[in-house]
């Protein structure tokens, strides 16, 4: 069998973790397998490089800051390199420029579009372990690019899909993908398996366990996606197509996001084109909007209300406001707010989800302040000090706390 097996930041925090992930990497070599292994910067490293560039410039290049931040993975793979060498395992280590991982010029969020796979499967067949550095490639303008925080992940299932492997192994600091974060809800069950479409929607809704990117790349490539712990030998969770799955809930997992802001336009002049205008200027100004939605007009004018990432709610203010053609009274911004959703592939053939997950917040007096809804999850706007007590109750109305 081919494996890649992808190691977060907890689980290479050091160089006795180090040692013991080259201890589950030996044993797979051992096992006969061919074994490429993605690597993430020690835990923490990437927050310091991260305030480092913050420090040198506020206002700091981005293919600059792609040159400092992707550092950290290339320490890491080059010490497991050499640890897995002192165990008498070949290993060599294969930074992104080298292999080399391609992706676009989109420096800090670059996509990964091809990767060369030529030399590393003659490497491997040849019985040699290939350490990948995650979260970099080489872009267009032949520069280092980084691929957005988490984007190991994506490196890993990306190598998986192009060596055509026959698993990928993504191992962290929890036992897999719960039914919703264990650090919020001490509660909280651990899945055995999760289709990609709810993991897709767990990760894009704030369940930073799998970067959303990755997600999208496993389901597209039909990679065989595995979440577990480097911590213990417990199995993991499944990331598989919903006809693996036998007993569906209706309700498989409630996420959370902390980087939301709403902002209100009061009084906008209410004529078609209006939405058109607002949300044009918005997008002109490569700001991505979330939840949206607008009040019934009574004397010509409207509210409308929508939500944009914790760090555009500035600008996003900025833009609206210097649209002369955008017409209303008052702009008020909040950025104490939280997105809670609830997800399940169940609810395409169960009414009553919103209903429930209403119920159970007004239960507690918490007040919801915007409401989108998909074929396969609710989401809520709530504000930020309800947040983990919406989680904890929301966990309990779905019958999702563990005996
Ligand atoms: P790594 O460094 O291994 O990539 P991350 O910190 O990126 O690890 O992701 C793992 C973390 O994701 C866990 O420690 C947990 O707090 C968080 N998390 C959020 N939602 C979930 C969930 N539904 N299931 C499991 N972990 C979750
Ligand atoms: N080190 C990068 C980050 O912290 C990439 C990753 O760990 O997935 O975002
Ligand atoms: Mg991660």
């Amino acid at each position: 069998m081919r494996i890649v097996q992808k190691f977060g930041g907890t689980s290479v925090a050091d160089i006795e973790r180090i040692q013991a992930v080259a201890q589950r990497v030996k044993a797979e070599v051992d096992a006969g397998h061919q074994v490429a292994v993605v690597v993430s910067a020690m835990a923490g490293v990437t927050n310091q490089l991260i305030e480092y560039c913050g420090a040198a410039s506020p206002m700091h290049d981005a293919r600059e800051y792609d040159a400092v931040v992707s550092t950290g993975e290339q320490v890491t793979s080059g010490l497991l390199a050499m640890v897995l060498q002192s165990l008498g395992v070949q290993a060599r280590s294969w930074l992104g420029w080298q292999i080399p991982i391609n992706t676009d010029s989109v420096h800090g969020k670059a996509r990964i579009l091809s990767i060369d796979t030529n030399e590393l499967i003659s490497r491997l067949e040849d019985g040699q372990v290939a350490v990948v550095p995650g979260f970099q490639g080489l872009g267009e303008d032949n520069r280092i690019t980084t691929l957005g925080r988490g984007g190991s992940d994506t490196t890993a299932v990306a190598l998986a899909a192009a060596l055509n492997a026959d698993r990928c192994d993504i191992y962290t600091d929890v036992e897999g993908v719960y039914t919703t974060d264990p650090r919020i809800v001490p509660s909280a069950r651990k899945l055995d398996k999760i289709t990609y479409e709810e993991m897709l929607e767990m990760a894009s809704l704030g369940a930073r366990v799998l970067q959303t990117r990755s997600v999208e790349l496993a389901m597209n490539h039909h990679v065989r996606l595995q979440v577990l712990s480097s911590f213990s030998t417990a199995p993991g969770t499944l990331v598989c197509d919903e006809d693996e799955i036998v007993e569906k809930e209706i309700v498989s997992g409630i996420a959370y996001s902390r980087d939301e802001a709403k902002l209100t336009l009061v009084g906008v002049e209410d004529r078609p084109g209006m939405a058109a205008l607002i949300f044009g200027s918005l997008a002109d100004a490569s700001i991505n909007v979330d939840m949206i939605v607008q009040n019934v007009s009574e004397d010509g004018s409207t509210d409308v209300t929508f939500t944009v990432g914790r760090a555009d709610v500035d600008r996003a203010k900025q833009v609206v406001e210097s649209d002369d053609a955008i017409v209303c009274r008052e702009i008020r911004t909040d950025g104490q707010v939280v997105k809670v959703s609830v997800i399940g592939v169940g609810m395409r053939s169960h009414v009553g989800v919103a209903k429930t997950m209403f119920k159970a917040l007004a239960d507690k007096g918490i007040n919801i302040e915007v409401i989108s809804t998909s074929e396969i999850k609710v989401s809520v706007l709530i504000s930020e000090e309800y947040a983990e007590l919406a989680l904890r109750s929301l966990h309990t109305a779905f019958g999702l706390d563990s005996e």
